[in-house]
């Protein structure tokens, strides 16, 4: 019906991988700019070529980021720049073969931009593919010493797992909290008795969703539908009946409705439908079906006599700003509907 307004775990935790991905690439590319310096007058062009080349690569990918603002496609560009640096430094050995004491940030890097399922395949393959090169010393630059590699790979793939562990169950933790929080936001909004959104939702989700997409909702009728003479059948068939009653008319409202439309118990027999992109016109139809079929019904079974109506006021409000005074208006004629002799629309 309603996409969900982003919820604050989701935004906090965009927040994390955008800090990764600006820390990574301000910190990694200001570091390898330094040892590009470093090794300007040396003869080693292929380590000046990889640092400067994956400098400007990682300052290039957040230019890009801060203009087009897509997270998801910077972060995958980022591993992949992260990859070949990672490849190429080990390939060719860095100053004095040292190069495989800078490949242990990378695996914590990689699972911080990519999340624990992508990144432990992601990690995996870059372990694969750095046991062929360390293991065919003949296809690499580099010299490093057979106990040295050893080492390293041990390091790594403990590096590895327990990046995967503290990723892994992070990521739970957080999904628990955001489905607890969300569940906790839906009770928060439904009323109890007949699962119809409540007062709340009106007054504070449902402007959240008008300012994010107004052209879903405008222009928008409001119908306020108010049970008549409800105070007399609690009087005469107990509360428990009264409560019937109101599931009844809540579950009726549901099948007469769109998708699209919204039903709130906006008081005590009160409700308030929302009717997105219609016009008073047919908001006033839709208002005289539901009036006919609540009339038509017999809402308790055990007293067949009874019948039950409900007089309505409709109002249109073109834009948000006009929303508070829709309601005010539609309230205004609910109650020309009720002096008139209650059961119409009004
Ligand atoms: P009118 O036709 O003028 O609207 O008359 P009315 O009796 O419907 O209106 P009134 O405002 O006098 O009474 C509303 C009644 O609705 C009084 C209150 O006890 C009852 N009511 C409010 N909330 C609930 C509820 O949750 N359950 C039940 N059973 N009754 C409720
Ligand atoms: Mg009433
Ligand atoms: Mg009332």
């Amino acid at each position: 019906m309603l996409k969900s307004v982003p919820s604050k775990a989701a935004s906090i935790d965009s927040l994390r991988r955008r800090y990764v991905l600006l820390f990574v690439s301000y910190i990694t590319s200001f570091i390898m700019l330094i040892l590009g310096f470093k090794h300007l007058f040396s003869e080693n062009y292929l380590l000046q070529a990889i640092l400067f080349g994956c400098s400007f690569a990682f300052l290039a990918n957040i230019a890009w980021f801060h203009a087009s603002q897509q997270l998801d496609r910077a972060c995958v560009i980022e591993t992949i720049l992260v990859g070949l640096f990672v490849l190429g430094l080990v390939y060719q050995g860095g100053h004095e073969n040292t190069a495989l004491y800078w490949v242990f940030p990378f695996p914590a890097i990689i699972f911080g931009l990519l999340g624990s399922k992508l990144g432990i395949q992601i990690n995996a393959l870059l372990m694969a593919i750095l046991s062929v090169l360390l293991y065919q010393p003949e296809w690499i630059e580099a010299q490093y010493k057979s106990a040295e590699i050893t080492r390293f790979m041990a390091s790594m793939a403990t590096v590895i797992a327990v990046g995967w562990i503290n990723e892994h169950f992070r990521e739970r933790s957080h999904h628990a909290m955001a489905l607890l929080q969300r569940s906790k936001e839906t009770q928060a909004n439904t009323d109890a008795l007949t699962h119809l959104a409540n007062r709340r939702f009106v007054d504070e989700v449902l402007p959240q969703h008008f300012a994010m997409q107004p052209e879903h909702f405008f222009p928008l009728s409001v119908i306020i539908a108010d049970l008549d003479h409800f105070k007399h059948i609690n009087d005469s068939f107990g509360h428990d009946q009264g409560d019937l009653v109101l599931q009844q008319i809540a579950s009726l409202f549901r099948q007469k409705l769109r998708t699209e439309d919204i039903a709130c118990r906006y008081g005590g027999e009160e409700f308030l439908l929302l009717l997105p992109k219609t016009t008073q016109h047919d908001a006033a139809r839709v208002a005289d079906k539901i009036r006919a079929g609540i009339a038509q019904q017999r809402l308790l079974a055990e007293h067949k006599d009874l019948v039950i109506t409900c007089s309505f006021g409709v109002a249109v409000a073109q834009d948000e700003s006009e929303f508070l005074q829709a309601i005010k208006l539609a309230d205004q004629r609910l109650y020309i509907s009720k002096s008139n002799g209650r059961n119409q629309v009004n």
